[in-house]
């Protein structure tokens, strides 16, 4: 045992292995409306749940985190009953505490590392986190933080998901000025366009970009680096440039079929339900076609999102269709566990070779074969195998595939000297997120791969940093 841990005696009569669940709608309810599904922690159950922390001397959930948050910190704050030091706290690392609080994988990183966890007790970090975020934002009043002199230094950043939104929320701050450049009609990336209301409410995403235009970062949207302007041009006027524009450009299986009606992208599917708010037709510009049978190639969260979604559309089945079996299933638990209760089938060991459609083109059939586990692939997992001759076929009125993304190329092929790789990322150094070009930063899905809002976040923090030194 570590000396500066408690000792036995102490940490065991301080022991509490009650972790307190976060009040959700039931199953039955929530699966036909598009509500948020977890409610979030009480006053009384987050100052019960923050009591059960063992405020470790060197504390392992610190180092699972990606951005490195005083964890015991703010649970400290939260135990005592003071909320706002503890958002203070907490915002010292973390300037979207109310995302992060509701979709990060916590399970495989702060939490995974609590010394509970080995007795199913781990602390439950996100919901605190959440807590504290939704308590500041109910006071009406967000405390803003003090901004440095003015540097007189201009920053572009392109695209405005979690990666651009923490470069440009950290350099504000630094004194430099921040304009962020999104393709799109509203901020936020992936929160806004892609992950549903359901579970991460615009309304949220909303607060936490607007806190970080009223820090002073200039939020220009509808404008297309790329098209509406070069970088080149961006870098005339602009001292450095950060690029976080994700991974957007869906994969597709390119099996026979696959260009049918009723056959969607992930993307498409998501971003006409949550970007245009598609759900909430007539009274949105938006239609979404209902459909009765709906199969979601994939097993991440991309997949569960959309077959929730497609849940609350008034689907009567919907399926996962899933290569690998239940125990492979990329997704966060959470989501998986909540998307069963909500009724949604697994057909795992499973996959689509070909879609069968009706004469007016639209997918009516599914043909599958069924898969096994072999040998460990390059991904450590088990790789599926088919099982020869286990072809069938199942009915359906709509696929969405949902089994990956790579970054869109406009930004590398329209600007020299960025290196790419073979995956079409961005070549990036990985603790500063220096690219192969002069006074060009990037972070996020662009440089990692379809990845996770705290990673994004994270190679932002780097960045600042790096673009701050670069400027100072
Ligand atoms: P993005 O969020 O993709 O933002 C990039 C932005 O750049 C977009 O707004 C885009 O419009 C804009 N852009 C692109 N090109 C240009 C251009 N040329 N000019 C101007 N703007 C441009 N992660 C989790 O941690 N937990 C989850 O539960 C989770 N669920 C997810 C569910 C879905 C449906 C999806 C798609 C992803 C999910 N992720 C989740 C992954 C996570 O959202 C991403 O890893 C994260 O958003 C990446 O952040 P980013 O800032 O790099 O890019």
């Amino acid at each position: 045992m570590n000396a500066e841990e408690p000792g036995k005696e102490e940490r065991t009569s301080r022991l509490d292995l009650n972790r307190h669940e976060m009040p959700k709608q039931p199953p039955e309810v929530r699966r036909r409306n598009f509500s948020e599904v977890a409610l979030g922690y009480t006053t009384d159950l987050a100052v019960s749940e923050a009591k059960r922390c063992m405020q470790c001397k060197k504390p392992k959930c610190v180092s699972g985190c990606p951005v490195e948050i005083d964890i015991p910190g703010f649970i400290s704050f939260v135990n005592k009953g003071d909320f706002a030091g503890g958002i203070k706290k907490l915002k010292e690392k973390n300037c979207l505490p109310a995302v992060s609080g509701r979709v990060c994988p916590q399970e495989i990183q702060c939490e995974s590392q609590c010394i509970l966890k080995n007795k199913k007790a781990e602390i439950a970090v996100g919901r605190i986190e959440r807590f504290l975020a939704d308590w500041e934002a109910a006071q009406g009043e967000v405390e803003m933080p003090s901004r440095a002199k003015p540097t007189g230094k201009r920053v572009a950043v392109v695209g405005s998901g979690p990666a651009g939104i923490t470069v440009a929320g950290d350099l504000i701050l630094l004194g430099h000025e921040v304009t962020v450049f999104e393709a799109l009609h509203k901020a936020g990336g992936v929160l806004t366009y892609g992950i549903p209301e359901f579970r991460l409410p615009k309304s949220v995403v909303a607060r936490e970009v607007d806190y970080v235009r009223r820090l002073g970062v200039d939020v220009v949207t509808d404008f297309v680096v790329g098209k509406t302007r070069s970088v080149d041009e961006l870098l005339e006027t602009y001292d450095a440039i950060f690029v976080g524009t994700g991974a957007g450009l869906p994969w597709f299986m390119n099996i026979p079929g696959e260009n049918m009606n009723g056959v969607y992208s992930a993307n498409e599917y998501l971003t006409r339900m949550n970007l245009m708010s598609g759900y909430l037709f007539p009274s949105s510009a938006t239609p979404v076609k209902k459909h009765a049978r709906v199969a979601v190639v994939g097993g991440g969260n991309v997949a569960m999102d959309s077959a929730r979604t497609a849940l609350r559309m008034g689907a009567e089945e919907v399926y996962i269709v899933y290569r690998r079996s239940h125990a492979e299933l990329p997704a966060r638990l959470e989501e998986s566990e909540n998307a069963e209760e909500e009724g949604v089938i697994f057909k795992t060991l499973t996959l689509p070779v070909r879609y069968m459609g009706d004469e007016n083109g639209w997918v009516r059939e599914m043909e599958c074969l069924r898969m096994e586990l072999g040998e460990p692939d390059a991904s450590g997992r088990r790789a599926p195998v088919e099982v020869k001759d286990s072809n069938f076929r199942t009915p359906v009125d709509a696929v969405v595939c949902a089994i990956g993304n790579s970054p869109n190329p406009l930004i590398p092929s329209t600007t020299s000297g960025l290196q790419v790789t073979r995956r079409g990322t961005l070549v990036a150094d990985a603790g500063t997120g220096k690219t192969t070009r002069d006074r060009i930063w990037a972070g996020g899905d662009i440089v990692t791969g379809a990845a996770t809002v705290i990673l994004a976040m994270g190679a932002g923090r780097k960045a600042a940093r790096s673009i701050h030194a670069f400027l100072s």
